[in-house]
């Protein structure tokens, strides 16, 4: 019987609920255990695909082709394995399921009600995901903060596995401690109401993470423990931290891992593996920095900047800078300045390198074909992703080729030469409207094709890489763009798209875009090859 430990979020949102769940994966994985970690989302989407980057985030996509939470995103790169889709849950999935079973006499006749079908289609949810990935402990991040009305099936789920199982199930709430300006000490308070309002969920946490600006002070662990019935141990402190990664080796200085197997009876075992600490020390003494830009559109929201729609990207450049000792700078672009005025395109020769990640729709993508030109001809370090490699294919036709109206039909349906165009198996689909979850999703095989940049750089033949799109590379235009010296160095081998498309070395230092998301396959201790050849392209300009 594998071990359950729920991470419930107390006070607010945004206090890094999924690099703590992460890092309580990695301490425990290090310590010997099998450990999986599970996601479960309020909202009533069916999936993250279908939700706005802006107001969500990142949509992360996994192996098997499910477009999650960005969470699952930071479990992979943690724990470095892949998360497959049954880790992964929302209201929607969970509400959509029980109704099937309905509609198909699962349930003899009876009456299906909201408690406890709801919480128990949840709980057989999460112990098929633990034992799926035969697991010792499995996490379970239930998603939103404790007093939401929309997280309560799930918190009652939870209880309901802790009353059958006390011994195997055990609770973590992560709460946040302000240190208000004006009155410059660190509060409790909150996190006494969240822990309050846990209890009335019929829970008690069984440790409290305590994320503030500041590591916490002995005065304030003894206040919670005694307003929040914990013992002193169990109150860990958890500081900002400069670096995500650094997150794991912070709670073991307050022996999370230690506790938590005294909880679940597990032996302990002394952490194994150095390989985590090393990096982190390795992170936090370099000095150097390659200038990185990012030319996107989702990251104004308001009055700020957020990140978090190209996190994958982040992490993906910052692994491959860290493997070549150096720090990441990355700067937001905004694609539509280039398309005001060209004058702006002068800026990117102050970066190493350009990135243009993948996107949807219209907006910037005149200021984006206009910067992966600059780039492409003034010899700037560029790396297309998705969208990316889309657009630098139309720069390409226009620019190279003389086909001044090539275009992707997503954007211009008439276009006289459609170079990107719709898949066939994805036409009918946008006829019946049937959006959700149905674009080119999760990994699929590419061949890599000889004497290319590419091949090179895998050091292999045949890789797999992760997708999420409708539109492609059009074949009927291969020849005329290879013809002018673009060169396609990789190819699905059962569909013949193009996945990869490259301009060789003599040419330009490093021009390489692909179909598919590199990014989300990159890891902290395994950075993806494609970024590590761009960064080192960028290091040397
Ligand atoms: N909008 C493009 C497509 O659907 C690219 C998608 C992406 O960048 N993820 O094919």
């Amino acid at each position: 019987m594998p071990k359950y430990i729920f991470i419930i979020g107390g006070v607010m949102s945004g206090i890094g609920k999924g690099i703590t769940t992460a890092s309580i994966g990695r301490i425990l994985q290090d310590r010997g255990f099998k450990v999986t970690a599970v996601k479960i989302d309020p909202y009533i989407n069916i999936d993250a695909g279908t939700m706005n980057p802006i107001e969500h985030g990142e949509v992360f996509v996994t192996e098997d082709g499910d477009e999650t939470d960005q969470d699952i995103g930071n479990y992979e790169r943690f724990l470095n394995k892949n998360i497959p889709s049954i880790n992964y849950m929302t209201t929607g999935r969970v509400y959509e399921a029980v109704i099937r079973k309905e509609r198909n006499l699962e349930f003899n006749g009876r009456c299906v009600e909201v408690v406890p079908d709801i919480p128990n289609e949840v709980i057989s949810r999460i112990r098929k995901a633990a034992k799926e990935s035969v697991s010792d402990i499995a996490l379970i991040e239930v998603g939103g903060t404790v007093g939401e009305y929309q997280s309560l099936l799930f918190l009652e789920a939870a209880r309901l596995m802790h009353l059958k199982h006390p011994k195997d199930v055990l609770f973590v709430l992560v709460s946040y401690l302000p240190i208000p300006n004006i009155i410059g000490e660190m509060k409790t308070k909150p996190t006494q109401y969240a822990v309050r309002s846990l209890n009335s969920a019929g829970i008690q946490p069984d440790f409290i993470i305590a994320r503030a600006a500041l590591p916490l002070d002995e005065p304030r662990k003894r206040k919670l423990s005694t307003f929040c019935n914990l013992d002193r141990r169990d109150i860990i402190s958890a500081p900002d931290a400069e670096c995500i990664y650094e997150v794991p080796l912070n709670f073991e200085k307050d022996k999370l891992g230690e506790r938590i197997l005294k909880k679940l009876n597990f032996k302990g075992k002394k952490s194994q593996n150095n390989d985590w600490r090393k990096l982190v020390n390795k992170i936090k003494n370099i000095k150097k920095s390659v200038k990185i830009g990012i030319v996107g559109k989702y990251f104004m929201s308001g009055r700020f900047t957020l990140m978090d729609s190209y996190i994958s990207i982040i992490e993906a450049l910052k692994h491959a800078s860290w493997f070549y000792g150096s720090q990441s700078e990355i700067v937001w672009l905004d694609a539509e300045k280039y398309e005001k005025d060209k004058k702006y395109l002068k800026e990117l020769r102050g970066y190493d390198g350009v990135v243009v990640p993948g996107g949807f729709g219209g907006r910037g993508v005149e200021g984006k074909i206009r910067a992966i030109g600059y780039c492409r001809k003034n010899k700037i370090p560029f790396f297309g992703l998705c969208y990316g490699m889309q657009l630098a294919v139309i720069e390409f036709a226009r620019n190279i080729c003389g086909l001044k109206k090539a275009h992707t039909t997503e954007i211009k349906p008439k276009t006289p030469n459609p170079v990107i165009d719709l898949m066939p198996e994805q036409k009918k689909k946008l006829r019946i409207k049937a959006y959700g979850g149905t674009m080119r999703l999760g990994g699929y095989n590419c061949l890599l094709q000889k004497n290319t940049i590419s091949r090179k750089i895998y050091g292999k033949e045949l890789i797999s890489e992760r997708h999420r799109h409708r539109y492609e590379f059009n074949n009927a235009y291969k020849d005329i763009l290879m013809k002018k010296g673009l060169i396609i160095s990789g190819i699905n081998p059962e569909s013949n798209l193009v996945e990869i498309i490259e301009l060789p070395r003599e040419k330009h230092p490093f021009f390489v875009a692909t179909q598919f998301h590199p990014e989300f396959k990159s890891r902290p201790l395994n950075p993806h090859p494609l970024f590590r050849e761009f960064i080192k392209s960028c290091l040397k300009k």
